[in-house]
């Protein structure tokens, strides 16, 4: 299992939780990781003129559109919006506030075992940032518990680009087991792990549009690569957990019915300085009280608050 104790991220990962910006770990300050892209971009397209299917992803990849990175996005801007048309969740700040105060113990699994405390603090800040993405591309639909195991395993095996790419299919598979949906991270980590050896220089780029190119990224986990391995808050990382509260809580304007649906309807009007704060929050108050089934509503602050409240 991971331990908070060994990793040099976690005070950097609480810091993230708190603060709408903060730097991750070896990151240079936030410059560096902006600064990144133009350079990629320059050798992407020397590549794309060698290699006309990689110039038709990047143009792909270019005409994505991501809403969250937006110039002049800064601080405020997206909940100003919101309040000019004058709508907020009813009781949001309570709401907030009361899960703060259930989570203040944070001893949930996601405290101890999350992404920001499964690498090697003591590895080089580019290894240690391919450790955060690869711990991502391992958590989607399994427990923190799981993905720490595997995470525990890979690393006593070498975790580092070049390790996972001279490691072979099966011998990796039997690494990650049982992680969800084993099979296709093997075939997507492989595949992840030659893009950023070829184009990136081992390392993993520095913005949500190029991460979520990448083989097996999803936006949840681009967001959260920004702000655990880059110290970026680059938008709101929506799991099911989150996706599941915001609903019950009525924190989106009419129900969603995914994920990405849910981070585009709480960065309507959640205040930006919130954003890094609310995916620890939310998914460790649905690891411990607003369960998937039979959420413990008895014991929770926010009973009276709470649209989808049930009864004990
Ligand atoms: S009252 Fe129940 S459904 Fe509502 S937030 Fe609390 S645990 Fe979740």
């Amino acid at each position: 299992m991971c331990s908070p104790r060994d990793s040099g991220l976690s005070m950097a990962a609480v810091r993230m939780m708190t603060r709408s910006r903060s730097w991750g770990p070896g990151a240079a300050p936030r410059r560096g990781g902006e600064e990144a892209a133009p350079l990629q971009r320059r050798e992407a397209a020397a590549e794309g003129k060698k290699n006309p299917s990689l110039a038709k992803r990047q143009r792909k990849t270019q005409k994505l559109k991501v809403a969250y990175e937006a110039p002049g996005h800064e601080k405020g801007e997206s909940h100003k919006a919101l309040e000019a048309l004058g709508w907020e969740p009813q009781d949001w700040r309570q709401q907030l506030e009361n899960i703060r105060t259930m989570r203040s113990g944070k001893d949930a699994p996601v405290d101890w075992l999350g992404v920001e405390h499964c690498h090697d603090p003591s590895a080089p800040p580019k290894v240690q940032r391919y450790q955060v993405l690869l711990s991502l591309m391992l958590s989607s639909q399994t427990k923190d518990q799981v993905t720490a195991g595997a995470m525990q395993r890979l690393r006593a095996h070498g975790l580092t680009v070049d390790s996972i790419l001279q490691t072979d299919d099966a011998t990796l598979g039997s690494l990650i087991y049982p992680v969800g949906f084993w099979r296709s991270k093997v075939k997507y980590i492989k595949q992840t792990s030659a893009i950023l050896q070829q184009r990136y220089g081992g390392d993993i780029p520095a913005s949500v549009a190029e991460l979520v190119a990448l083989p097996g990224v999803g936006p949840k986990m681009a967001h959260l690569a920004m702000a655990v391995a880059w110290g970026t808050v680059s938008g709101i990382a929506v799991d099911t957990h989150v996706h599941r509260i915001a609903n019950r809580l009525r924190w989106t304007r009419t129900t969603t019915t995914s994920p990405e649906k849910t981070r585009a309807a709480l960065e309507e009007w959640l205040p930006r300085e919130l954003w890094g704060e609310i995916n620890g929050l939310l998914v460790g108050f649905g690891q411990q009280t607003c369960l998937p089934v039979r959420p413990r509503c008895g014991a929770c602050l926010n009973r009276s608050l709470c649209p989808a409240a049930q009864s004990p």
